[in-house]
């Protein structure tokens, strides 16, 4: 039943106008909306709030579930990695991991990715196909419901990143949509505050990002300071360059409330990208740009089958830092536990789970 209207990717006002032209009062879609979104539910006959016959209705014309789970793995540290196939077979990935504080849902926007960054296995797809809105928030639907449990509250303080597969800002308007439907009250309450969307660098698009009113943080995903080699590692670098990138930054930058700062993410790929000159290029990069409220996230890369680099030393990742901080630039160092299987933007590199300490284990039981 692969064109079966997924209801998930529907706005309140949306499933509104589709209760309507089934001859049910719009309280109807209201319903919907809380038994999908609020109590997290995957099937309509689930929604015992609803009459039986309007629920087999549902289901014969709509789902409620458009992603299967195909592979589930847990980290020793509590990350777990989900393998998830949509309805025509197109394979999306999502990541949950949990910290002290606070747990993140690290999210795929497309299946592949269309870009060739150099160091990431997920670019070795290609571009499969744009995700729905409702394929992008049944990816944190599934993740919190085998966490938490199906229809247990949604816990305050969930972080999201568009971190997974794919370049968020090539499918932007199903992924501002998406968001929209996560951040309504009634339904998962995870506010834009709380997303961060880390891009490539698709130029037009941070200028546009940069004017939405209720908008996410941003992360840009640089990983090298000059033309020469972000050419070769992030080919996008050849449609955009480091200035025309820069010079986003630095219009967003402008638009940034007080003390509010954005991130730079930076892949680090032992003896390739890693020196000290390469940090003072950086410095200077951001000097050149005027960028004062940024910060690095430094994320040493994983080794992986089918790439030709290889992680940073320790001593480099810590020379590193401290010769971005010494020039006065915020470095944070992204802890290699079992996290780091998705790395940057799109790393969630699938043949590194053999090595990555992962065991495979049933998802928790749906509850309805
Ligand atoms: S790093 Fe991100 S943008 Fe680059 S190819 Fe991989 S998924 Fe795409």
């Amino acid at each position: 039943m692969a064109d079966r209207t997924h209801l998930t990717g529907m706005t309140i006002d949306e499933l509104i106008e589709f209760v309507r032209q089934l001859g049910e009062p719009s309280y109807r879609a209201r319903q919907i909306f809380g038994g999908l979104h609020g109590r997290r539910l995957r099937a309509f006959e689930a929604m015992s709030d609803l009459p039986k016959a309007f629920r087999a209705k549902l289901s014969e014309m709509s789902t409620a579930s458009a992603l299967t789970v195909e592979n589930r793995y847990v980290s020793e540290d509590g990350t777990r990695r989900y393998l998830m196939k949509t309805q025509d077979g197109q394979p999306v990935e999502t990541v949950f991991i949990p910290t002290e504080n606070r747990d993140t849902i690290c999210f795929s926007s497309q299946s592949g990715c269309p870009l060739k960054c150099d160091f990431c296995l997920t670019a070795k797809l290609g571009l499969l196909r744009n995700l729905t809105a409702g394929e992008i928030v049944e990816q944190i639907i599934v993740v919190l419901n085998d966490v938490y449990g199906e229809s247990a509250e949604t816990p305050h303080g969930t972080n999201l990143v568009a971190m997974g597969a794919g370049e968020p800002f090539l499918n932007f308007e199903k992924l501002l949509k998406a968001l929209s439907i996560m951040s309504e009250e009634q339904g998962l309450f995870i506010v834009p505050g709380r997303v961060t969307i880390s891009t490539a660098g698709i130029v037009p698009k941070i200028y546009e990002f940069a004017k939405l009113d209720r908008r996410p943080n941003l992360a840009i995903s640089l990983s090298a300071p000059t033309d020469e080699l972000r050419d070769r590692l992030m080919p996008i670098n050849k449609k955009w360059n480091l200035d025309e990138l820069m010079t986003a930054a630095k219009a967003f930058e402008k638009t940034l409330k007080r003390g509010e700062r954005f991130t730079f993410e930076y892949v680090l790929l032992g003896g390739v990208n890693d020196s000290d000159d390469h940090a003072r290029q950086l410095v200077r990069l951001f000097e050149k740009h005027d960028l004062r409220r940024v910060k690095m996230n430094l994320i040493p890369h994983n080794r992986a089958e089918g790439l030709e680099y290889y992680p940073p030393t320790t001593e480099r990742v810590i020379a590193f830092k401290e010769t971005l901080e010494s020039l006065g630039i915020s470095a944070y160092v992204r802890t290699p536990r079992g996290r780091d299987i998705y790395a940057a933007c799109g790393q969630l590199a699938a043949k590194t789970v053999e090595s990555a300490r992962f065991v495979a284990l049933p998802m928790r039981e749906a509850a309805g």
